[in-house]
């Protein structure tokens, strides 16, 4: 005997509207597909690529050594005149003010990069957070040394510049990280009041004729004297939000970065390179 799908006791039922028709589950399935025809994936934020740990381990510095520029650099900033600079949004005259050979950012007036244009290099560069530095993680004297700017905002390479003497943040993004890629292998930073130094052998990618990327770009650096980015091999452009990715280009200026937050601003001596081939 065939069994009768209307035999089950009608007081057994369901409650009302808790089992959906056929038709009603089709336009139910019907509309989980269309919502995943148009799904997007979500919206990458900045948390997402901040990296907290392994913390790196403090080290101490060496003591600060002068560092004249050799014989044959292209000195950028000897303590004299911006000559050799130019305002990053409009290309006029950079106008940060230098006091007693010290150049120090204006925020109000944005970033300031090189007139000229570089592809590889070696560069020394001086920079001194504020002894009286406020704030905390990023709004913490950041600044920073884009080692190449391809285009307008902070689009480039950024060796970051923070307080990071007792500042927690996230470690690829405090002083010496290549920014949100490379945390530094150690923090060999001084304190607020006292100047430090980065020197930085930048290699620049390469790209072919068809934009595609031939050869990464690599960085090593010392801060301090202290060895804290050995030859690391770039991901691509160093991004606030979302994976890095390559931009092709030539040549391009070095920037130093105005960045928005509140505190005391950062100061800067003594830069120089010496181009690579
Ligand atoms: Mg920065």
């Amino acid at each position: 005997m065939q069994a009768n799908r209307n035999d089950r006791p009608r007081s057994a039922a369901r409650p009302h509207g808790s089992a959906p028709s056929a038709l009603g589950r089709l336009a139910v399935l019907a509309i989980f597909a269309a919502s995943m025809a148009t799904a997007q994936p979500a919206k990458p934020k900045p948390e997402d690529t901040e990296v907290w740990t392994p913390i790196p381990p403090k080290v101490s510095p060496q003591p600060f050594k002068p560092a004249p520029a050799p014989a044959g650099a292209v000195v950028l900033f000897d303590g004299s005149n911006l000559d050799q600079w130019v305002s990053h949004k409009d290309g006029s005259p950079a106008h940060w003010p230098i006091t007693d050979g010290v150049l120090t950012v204006d925020k109000k007036l944005g970033d300031i990069r090189t007139k000229r244009s570089f592809r590889s290099y070696h560069m020394h560069i001086e920079w001194r957070i504020p002894k009286d530095i406020t704030g905390s993680g990023q709004a913490r004297g950041n600044s920073g040394v884009f080692v190449a700017s391809t285009g307008a905002g902070d689009l480039g390479y950024e060796l970051q510049i923070l307080d990071s003497w007792d500042n927690a943040t996230y470690v690829n993004g405090q002083a010496g990280s290549v920014y949100k890629q490379f945390a530094p292998k150690v923090n060999a930073t001084r304190p607020p009041g006292e100047w430090q130094a980065y020197d930085i052998i930048w290699t620049a990618p390469t790209f072919e004729a068809d934009g595609r990327l031939k050869t990464p770009a690599r960085l090593t650096a010392h801060q301090n004297g202290v060895l804290i980015q050995d030859n690391v091999t770039l991901a691509g452009e160093t991004a606030y939000i979302g994976k890095p990715v390559y931009r092709p280009y030539a040549e391009a200026p070095i920037k130093l970065q105005a960045h928005g937050d509140p505190s005391e601003p950062v100061s800067f001596r003594n830069i120089w390179l010496q181009p690579l081939p």
